[in-house]
């Protein structure tokens, strides 16, 4: 029975990864930081399950990390923790690095340190955030990096970090991730955002919804999709960097259209920029504003993932649409809010 490690199992990529390595027939043990709320939501549906162990540490605690690759002794790792949030990231770019950056390091001195450096395969979460403000919007893994914020400066270092160790013949994919969503995404991201206002305002619970630049493209897949992505990418004989995207891009703009219209609310659009407002087309009602305080600087204009790579060498392709994430999202918090 093959055995994973799973850093970050309690967020939205791990859990989705946690369910598919236990259905792949192995033994899942879950790096879960301490938390005085639960932070254990996501795993209700497997928690119970007997080859998912937890274990309690902290990605700025090397003494965990080395007390759970002991204790698991994995064949492979799946490096997800993280302080997620971009923009967040401003606030706390100290503790965003520490995390980032620093954990992957950890990982690596305790593999090296327990002397299973050339046996264990390791997999890191990288971002599409490291290439920044591209001078291209398609982008791939010879894409220059150019972070423009703490959180992409850190996961460029552990980006670099993975591709030092490779060439010293350690075992470790960059999965160079694009956004990615899905029923169990936090609202603190956009487009979790945009489909809880849109059922609140629908059920008269909210007044409108504020949002920053609508006019921005994101290469948005599905979270399902993206962990099978990276267990193909560790299955491989060799390790790689991969982009992990789907190729199309889609505009706040076009998403709230998607979302409202999943609720019967038909939006009609007036004025520009930071004027622009949408109604209810039946009602007349504002339902959406634009807040200048949620522009972003440095915004990146229109990056999308260039997945022929992927496709070639590991036969990976997304499966959901932005529709089918968007129904799946306002599906799930019509049944919350209900
Ligand atoms: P997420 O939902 O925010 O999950 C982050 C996970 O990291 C949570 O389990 C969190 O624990 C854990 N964590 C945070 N700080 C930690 C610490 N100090 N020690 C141990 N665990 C810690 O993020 P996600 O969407 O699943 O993303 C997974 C990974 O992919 C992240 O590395 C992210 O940067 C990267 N990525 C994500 C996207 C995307 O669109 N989702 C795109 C590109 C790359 P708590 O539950 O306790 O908070």
């Amino acid at each position: 029975m093959k055995k994973a490690l799973i850093t970050g199992i309690t967020g939205q990529d791990g859990s989705y990864l946690a369910e598919l390595l236990l259905t792949k027939g192995y033994e899942v043990y879950g790096l879960v930081r301490m938390s005085s709320d639960d932070n254990m939501q996501r795993l209700k549906d497997i928690i119970s399950n007997k080859n998912l162990h937890i274990l309690y540490g902290d990605m700025t605690d090397e003494s965990s990390i080395y007390n759970a690759i002991k204790t698991s002794l994995p064949d492979e790792i799946y490096n997800l923790a993280a302080q997620s949030h971009v923009g967040l990231s401003k606030n706390f770019t100290e503790y965003t690095t520490n995390i980032n950056a620093m954990g992957l390091l950890r990982i690596i001195n305790v593999v090296t340190f327990l002397g299973i450096d050339k046996k264990v395969k390791i997999y890191q979460a990288t971002t599409s955030e490291i290439f920044g403000n591209a001078k291209t919007d398609l982008l791939n893994e010879e894409t220059e990096l150019n972070p423009s914020n703490a959180y992409a400066c850190a996961k460029c270092y552990a980006y670099l970090l993975a591709k030092c160790y490779r060439k010293q013949g350690m075992f470790i994919v960059n999965g160079i991730a694009f956004p990615h969503e899905s029923r169990k995404r936090s609202d603190k991201f956009v487009t979790r955002k945009i489909t809880k206002a849109a059922v609140k305002i629908k059920l008269g619970k909210q007044d409108k919804l504020s949002l920053g630049n609508i006019s921005v493209r994101r290469d948005w897949g599905h979270a399902g999709d993206y962990v099978k992505a990276m267990w193909l990418a560790m299955q491989h004989e060799n390790a790689d960097d991969y982009i992990i995207a789907t190729g199309i891009t889609t505009s706040l703009k076009e998403l709230c259209i998607k979302a409202f219209n999943m609720l019967n609310i038909e939006l009609e659009f007036k004025g520009e920029g930071l004027e622009e407002k949408a109604y209810d087309k039946k009602t007349g009602k504002l339902v959406l504003d634009i807040d200048k305080n949620f522009h972003r600087p440095n915004e990146h204009k229109n990056p999308t993932g260039d997945i022929s790579k992927i496709k070639r060498i590991l036969g990976w392709e997304p499966k959901m649409t932005i529709d089918d994430i968007v129904k799946e999202m306002i599906e799930e918090d019509l049944k919350l809010e209900n």
